[in-house]
C-alpha cells in the first residue's frame, strides 16, 4: 500500500528516513512500528471469511504476506526511492537479486551481466539461472560504445552495480540504462553501496532497484535481508514471483531494519568522510599502487561519481604496490581497528583481501596500463570510529608490511 513516491516526497533524504514508513495505523501511538509477529488472522464468523481480504499491503491476511511491522519497512524503502510504486522483501540480499532476476527472466532468455558484479551474483548465473535455460553474457561497464553490441533479440535484462564489487569502477548507468531501454530489455542494479540516498537509480533510468539490506539499512552488523524497489508493472511482477516462491521476512528482523534506516544517512555521511580521509592519505604513501575510491578526486570513476551520485559510503579498496600474498597478509594481520571479516556497512571497520583475476571474463585484472605487480587488493568498510585513530591503525600496519 505505497503512494507511490511517497507522500512524503516533499521532504530531502535525509528527513524521509526518520519518517518515512509511519503511519499511525500501524505504528499505533510509539514512533517505530512494534513487532507484530502473527500467522494467522482471525475472522469475525463464516461470512467474514467467505468475503475475503484483498491481497494488498495494509489487509493483514495471513503472515506469508507480511503484517504491519515489513508493511512499514516497505513502505519507507519505496518512499526512499523516487519512481518506486512498491517494494518487495527478501531473506538476503542475493535472495533479492534471484528474485528480482527470476521475476524478469524465463528459459531461452540472455542476460547480461556486469563483469565487476558481486561474485554471488556471477555464481547465481552459473547455479541458478543456467540449468533453468538462461544464459548470461558479461559485459565491460567502463564501454559505453561497445555496450549495445552485447544485445540480441533474446537479451531481455541487463544487470548493473556500480560502483563494481571490489574494484569500485562507476559505470555511466543513465547512458547504459538508455541503451537497454532501446533494446526492450529490463535494467536492473544492484544498488547497495550507494543506496536511494547516494544514487536514486529509477531516476537515473534503471527499471528495477536492488539492495543488500544487511549492509547500510542494517547498518549493525546483525540482521540479513534485502530489497526490490520498482514502478507499478515491474513491482506487480516481482511480487506475484515472491508470493509464489513464499519469501517472507521475520517482523523481528524488519523492525531491526527500520531501526537501522532511521540513522542511516547520518551513519553514511561521517564513513563516507572518514574513508575519503583515508583514501586521500592512502594515495600518498608508497606501499599503495592504486586507491579504488569513487569519492577520490582525480580517480577514474570520480568524474561520473559526481555527476551522478549524491552521497557514498564507507566501502573502498587500495591495490598494493608489488606486494607478495605474505605482505599483504602482514598489512592485514597488523591492524587492529579493524576486523577481518565479509560484509560491510557496519558501524566497525573491516578490511578483507582480494584478488578478482579468477572472477573475471571480458575485462582484464589489473587493467590495462597498469604495472602487472600490482595486482593484490585490499578492501576496507570504514565504520564509525573515530577517523584519526583508524588513520594511525593504517600507518602502524603498512609500516609492519614493509618489515615482512
Ligand atoms: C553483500 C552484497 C550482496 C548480498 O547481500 P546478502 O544480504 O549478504 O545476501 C549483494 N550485493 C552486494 C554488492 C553486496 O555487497
Amino acid at each position: 500500500m505505497s503512494d507511490g513516491p511517497g507522500d512524503n516526497g516533499k521532504h530531502r533524504p535525509a528527513t524521509r528516513v526518520v519518517e518515512a514508513g509511519r503511519r499511525a495505523e500501524w505504528t499505533g501511538p510509539v514512533v517505530n512500528p512494534p513487532v507484530w509477529r502473527a500467522s494467522t488472522h482471525l475472522y469475525d464468523d463464516s461470512q467474514d471469511l467467505a468475503k475475503g481480504r484483498t491481497n494488498e499491503d495494509g489487509h493483514f491476511y495471513y503472515g506469508r504476506r507480511g503484517a504491519p511491522t515489513q508493511w512499514a519497512l516497505c513502505d519507507a524503502l519505496t518512499t526512499l526511492e523516487p519512481g518506486a510504486a512498491g517494494t518487495v522483501l527478501y531473506p538476503s540480499g542475493v535472495a533479492a537479486i534471484a528474485g528480482a532476476l527470476l521475476s524478469v527472466l524465463e528459459t531461452g532468455d540472455v542476460l547480461l551481466m556486469t563483469d565487476n558484479v558481486y561474485e554471488p551474483s556471477r555464481a547465481m548465473a552459473r547455479n541458478l539461472l543456467a540449468p533453468l535455460g538462461i544464459e548470461t553474457r558479461f559485459f565491460d561497464p567502463l564501454d559505453v560504445d561497445g555496450f549495445a553490441g552485447h544485445f540480441c533479440d533474446r537479451t531481455k535484462a541487463v544487470l548493473f552495480e556500480s560502483p563494481g564489487s571490489l574494484t569500485m569502477e562507476v559505470a555511466d548507468i543513465p547512458a547504459l540504462s538508455d541503451i537497454a531501454r532501446e533494446k526492450c530489455a529490463i535494467s536492473l542494479i544492484d544498488n547497495t553501496w550507494a543506496t536511494p540516498l547516494g544514487l536514486p537509480v529509477l531516476e537515473r533510468g534503471c527499471d528495477v532497484a536492488i539492495m543488500s539490506l544487511t549492509k547500510h539499512v542494517g547498518g549493525h552488523s546483525d540482521l540479513m535481508m534485502g530489497s526490490v524497489s520498482a514502478g507499478e508493472k515491474l513491482y506487480r511482477k516481482i511480487r506475484l514471483k515472491s508470493q509464489a516462491m513464499g519469501t517472507v521476512v521475520s517482523p523481528d528482523d524488519a523492525s531491526l531494519a527500520l531501526r537501522g534506516l532511521r540513522t542511516m544517512a547520518v551513519r553514511l555521511e561521517r564513513s563516507t568522510a572518514t574513508a575519503l580521509e583515508l583514501a586521500r592519505w592512502l594515495s600518498d604513501q608508497p606501499q599503495v599502487a592504486h586507491v579504488l575510491c569513487p569519492m577520490l578526486e582525480g580517480t577514474p570513476g570520480n568524474a561520473l561519481w559526481q555527476r551522478d551520485f549524491s552521497g557514498g559510503c564507507g566501502l573502498f579498496s587500495i591495490v598494493l604496490k608489488g606486494s607478495s600474498v605474505s605482505q599483504r597478509a602482514a598489512f592485514i594481520d597488523a591492524l587492529e581497528l579493524f576486523g577481518i571479516g565479509f560484509s560491510w556497512g557496519g558501524f566497525e571497520s573491516l578490511a578483507i583481501p582480494f584478488d578478482p583475476t579468477g572472477a573475471r571474463s571480458v575485462t582484464p585484472w589489473p587493467p590495462e596500463g597498469w604495472d602487472s605487480e600490482d595486482r593484490l587488493g585490499v578492501r576496507f568498510s570504514i565504520g564509525l570510529e573515530d577517523s584519526a585513530d583508524l588513520m594511525q591503525d593504517v600507518a602502524q600496519a603498512l609500516a609492519k608490511m614493509d618489515t615482512a
